[in-house]
Formats: structure tokens, C-alpha cells, sequence
């Protein structure tokens, strides 16, 4: 579904983003993936090389305008043009507001938010220039509802649908469509440090019965991002097996 195009996943060492980056490749697509630190880096890119797909990879600073577009400049020099970026690096967070300190609150605005903004300027000049693209965030369940604590974290989603429905109608006369998928409980790192007396009611909130796969995620990224979705922009694709509060 993705020969021929060039895909940038940022958070692409482990959880959703690992499985976005071997989904692309299953798919026939080139893909970059950006991380933390080199030694993440360069352990998803093994894992992947054993699995027999090359990949390669990049960990500039996300907010760090400057370094993110000399990244992107190098990937243009190396690959000539980039078709699919994926925004989905991100942090959580499930303090409560008095255990929050502003510095909390800027760093998940900052992964979840800024970043975004920063790796996304610097790729669209090379979608026009290449007359089309896509662009995909992750978003999250708590991006409609909220969630009881750790108010950052629902912040910054609300914030990655607001970015996604408007740089879709800028972006669309260029023909670059931009869209989010909105995951659910997903069993990654990012879940594994929840206590089990917070999952354990989440599982029994969730109408299908079970929290997500990354690879339920992922294949809704591979649908966004490929032509089959041709005129679907704009969207917040829930994947979270009907668990909406
Ligand atoms: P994860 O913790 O397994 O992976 C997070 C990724 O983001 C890693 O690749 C990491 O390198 C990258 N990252 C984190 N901080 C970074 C930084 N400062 N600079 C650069 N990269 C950084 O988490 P995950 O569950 O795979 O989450 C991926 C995305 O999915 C996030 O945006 C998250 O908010 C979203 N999400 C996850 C769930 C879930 O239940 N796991 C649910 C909804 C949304």
C-alpha cells in the first residue's frame, strides 16, 4: 500500500511507533524513524534489521526548530522527497493539578504539542514543493473526554486535534491531507507504568474487552497514510474497541 513513499515516524523506537514503522515497511515504504537517543535509535533499528527491515534513524531534539530542520534537509539530500510524516512522539502524565508543577505541564506541552509544530513546519515546505503528503498525530481517547487527573496530558491532545483540523484545511489546496487517529488503551511502555488498580477498571469500561494491540493502531495509520484514503482528511479516527469516556 506505501511503495514508493518516503514516511517519517518520530516516537518510532518502541510501542505505537515501532509498530507504525514495521507496518509502513510491510507495506513496501521507506521509512525514518526519530527517537529520544541514539542508543534507542539504534535498538529499534537492530530489532528491525533482524525482522529484515532497514530502516534508518534520527534523534534531534523535538523542540529544537533548528536541529529538526537540518534533519529534514539531510533526509531530502538522501531520499528526495518525504510523502508521509508521522507525529507520534509523546509523553503522558496522571498527577493530579497540586502535584503538577508548571515545569511538568510545559514539558508534556513541549513532546505532545510543540514538537508537532516544530518537525511539521519544517516537512511542509517539501510536501508543496512536492505537490502532496500526508501528515498523522497521535492523538488519544482522552482528546474528547478528558481523563480525571494529569490534565496536561488531555491538554496537549485537545491541542493535536486543533492542530490536525486546521492545517487540514490550510494544507488541503496543496493536497496534503492531515489527520490524527486517537487510540485508546494501548499495551505499550507508556501503559506498563500505570498501577493495575488503574487499568483493571479501564479493561472493564472498554465494550470490546480487552485494551488495544499496537498493531490495531498501526493499521489505521497504514489506511490514513496510503491512497486509499485519498479524500479523508481532517479526521480524528477513534481506535479504542468502543471506550469513549
Ligand atoms: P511509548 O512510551 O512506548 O513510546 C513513546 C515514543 O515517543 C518513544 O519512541 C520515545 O522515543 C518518543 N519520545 C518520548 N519522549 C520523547 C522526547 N522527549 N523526544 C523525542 N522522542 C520522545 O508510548 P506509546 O504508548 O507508544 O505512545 C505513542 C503515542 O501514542 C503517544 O503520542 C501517546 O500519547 C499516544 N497514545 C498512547 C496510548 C496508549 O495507551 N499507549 C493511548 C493513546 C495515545
Amino acid at each position: 500500500m506505501l511503495r514508493n513513499k518516503v514516511a517519517v515516524v518520530t516516537g518510532g523506537t518502541r510501542g505505537i511507533g515501532l509498530e507504525i514503522v514495521r507496518t509502513f515497511k510491510e507495506n513496501h515504504a521507506e521509512v525514518i524513524l526519530f527517537g529520544s537517543k541514539e542508543e534507542t535509535v539504534n535498538k529499534a533499528i537492530e530489532i528491525l534489521k533482524n525482522e529484515g527491515y532497514e530502516v534508518s534513524g534520527y534523534y534531534p531534539n523535538l523542540n529544537n526548530y533548528e536541529e529538526i530542520k537540518n534533519t529534514i534537509d539531510d533526509i531530502i539530500k538522501r531520499y528526495g522527497h518525504i510523502d508521509i510524516l508521522v507525529n507520534n512522539a509523546g509523553i503522558s502524565a496522571n498527577k493530579k493539578i497540586e502535584e503538577t508543577t508548571s515545569e511538568d505541564f510545559s514539558k508534556i506541552m513541549n513532546i505532545n504539542v510543540n514538537a508537532i509544530f516544530n518537525v511539521t513546519k519544517a516537512v511542509v515546505p517539501y510536501m508543496k514543493k512536492n505537490k502532496g503528503g500526508v501528515i498523522l498525530n497521535t492523538s488519544s481517547m482522552v482528546s474528547i473526554y478528558g481523563q480525571p487527573s494529569g490534565v496536561g496530558y488531555p491538554a496537549s491532545k485537545f491541542a493535536v486535534n486543533g492542530l490536525t483540523k486546521s492545517l487540514s484545511r490550510e494544507l488541503a489546496p496543496f493536497n496534503i491531507r492531515v489527520n490524527a487517529v486517537a487510540p485508546g488503551v494501548t499495551k505499550t511502555d507508556m501503559i506498563a507504568t500505570l498501577p493495575e488498580e488503574q487499568i483493571k477498571p479501564i479493561i472493564q469500561s472498554i465494550p470490546m474487552g480487552r485494551i488495544g494491540e499496537p498493531k490495531d493502531v498501526a493499521n489505521a495509520f497504514l489506511f490514513l497514510a496510503s491512497d486509499m484514503a485519498s479524500y479523508v482528511t481532517g479526521n480524528i479516527l477513534s481506535v479504542d474497541g468502543a471506550a469513549r469516556s
